[in-house]
């Protein structure tokens, strides 16, 4: 979808739909040359949100990558994430010796990627690095390193490109701010 299909329920369009190709482009090339010589890269992502950002920036790589993907549920409303994280889901992928590259759509408190880090550790990953496309620093409550990241936003609430309020907004090909009348009643 684009901005005119939802124009009454998008308060502002923060990042447009070229600004997310050409940044992709970025990521991709530099992602790229950094793991050209490193052997068994395993790029995974978190379902839903993320299922955008895996495929845009690996269909873009250079270089030949298997990808996986994970479901977590954080049992929360539509606008938080709550602090409990179980899978729902899990990858197909035996992690352990792998060099693992999560892509994700988005930081927000850092808790969901900081439990995502510790567990592929756990589980014997020889490396774990992140892409994150965006990222809210004014709401960060667990530190987490992020290796590549798109954007840095406001702290607003935000959807499109696999982001959602309750389940829609995903296929926005832009990202932008929803509207607070969507969610106000
Ligand atoms: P965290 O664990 O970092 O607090 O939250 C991460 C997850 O919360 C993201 O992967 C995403 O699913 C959701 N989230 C955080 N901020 C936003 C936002 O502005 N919009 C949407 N749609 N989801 C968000
Ligand atoms: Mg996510
Ligand atoms: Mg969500």
């Amino acid at each position: 979808m684009k901005y005119d299909d939802v124009k009454d329920s998008i308060s502002q369009v923060l990042i447009s739909h070229e600004e997310l190709d050409s940044k992709l482009d970025e990521l991709a090339a530099q992602i790229s040359q950094d793991y050209a010589d490193v052997d068994n890269l395993l790029c995974i992502g978190v379902l839903k949100g993320a299922a955008y950002t895996l495929v845009s920036v690996t269909r873009r790589m250079s270089i030949s990558t298997p990808v996986d993907f994970m479901s977590l549920s954080s049992y929360g409303s539509g606008m938080e994430s709550s602090h409990t994280i179980t899978v729902r889901s899990d990858l197909t992928t035996d992690v352990a010796g792998k060099n693992v590259l999560i892509l994700e759509d988005i930081v927000d408190s850092g808790y969901t990627l900081n439990w995502l880090i510790a567990e592929l550790k756990r589980r014997g990953a020889a490396s774990v690095k992140v892409m994150a496309l965006l990222s809210k620093p004014e709401r960060r409550e667990y530190e987490v390193p992020i290796d590549y990241l798109g954007f840095t936003i406001p702290n607003e609430f935000v959807v499109g490109f696999g982001m959602d309020y309750n389940d829609h907004y995903r296929n926005l090909d832009f990202i932008g701010v929803l509207d607070p009348k969507v969610y106000a009643n």
